[in-house]
């Protein structure tokens, strides 16, 4: 399998395309995508033949590229059941989707908005939408419509349980790194550290604060 990611859309976006290089056929996944030509370039280059888009969550830019991709590709749109834009196929929580080359499970973890999930390639790349980032997590507030720190805490809480040497790869090129691990983010990710839900909303309160004394020298 071959993984590439692209850097761009709204903010510091992560579009991910998965490969399988072991089959003629090229199968394909898609995940996150936004409008950019060096995606439809890959698939045109390399003759890859998209067989699902997924989407992390609903949020404008993560979906963005959704509509162009699928009239090019004729690819499935897969989302949570939660979602309510327009898509083809619809996953539940520990739910797995089995094609050539790839076991994919979704994992679902609201919090940051009620359809988000994370999606488990191969037992070994988590990719984790806006929830978990490298080194910080997604937000919630009244921003982010539907969003809950509470159910954003249990949703970190369920990833924590996860084989530690599977790879995080986020939404957002917001981290000192692009990717990560379970690991990694255990042992760094300041609100992974938080031992309760009231140590957690806390920095979440007070993160400029946190920021300045931490981060920033
Ligand atoms: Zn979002």
């Amino acid at each position: 399998m071959i993984l590439r990611t692209f850097n761009g859309g709204y903010d510091r976006n992560f579009c991910y395309v998965l490969i399988n290089d072991e089959s003629e056929e090229k199968e394909t996944i898609i995940i996150d995508p936004f409008e950019d030509s060096r995606i439809t370039e890959l698939i045109e280059k390399d003759k890859l033949k998209v067989l699902y888009i997924i989407n992390t969550h609903s949020h404008h830019d993560h979906v963005s590229g959704n509509k162009s991709l699928k009239e090019k590709t004729k690819a499935k749109i897969v989302m949570n059941e939660h979602s309510s834009l327009e898509f083809d196929k619809k996953v539940r929580d520990a739910e797995e989707l089995l094609i050539n080359g790839f076991k994919i499970k979704f994992i679902y973890t609201p919090g940051h908005i009620p359809d988000g999930m994370c999606v488990l390639v191969n037992d070994l790349l988590l990719f984790t939408g806006d929830l978990l980032f490298v080194g910080k997590v997604g937000g919630t507030g009244p921003r982010f419509k539907g969003s809950d720190p509470k159910l954003e805490w249990e949703s970190l809480q369920k990833l924590m349980k996860l084989n530690e040497n599977i790879l995080v790869y986020p939404g957002h090129d917001y981290g000192k790194k692009p990717s990560s691990s379970i690991k990694n983010e255990k042992k760094t990710n300041p609100f992974l550290l938080c031992k309760t839900y009231e140590e957690f909303i806390d920095l979440k309160n007070n993160w400029h604060v946190y920021k300045k004394e931490n981060l920033e020298n």
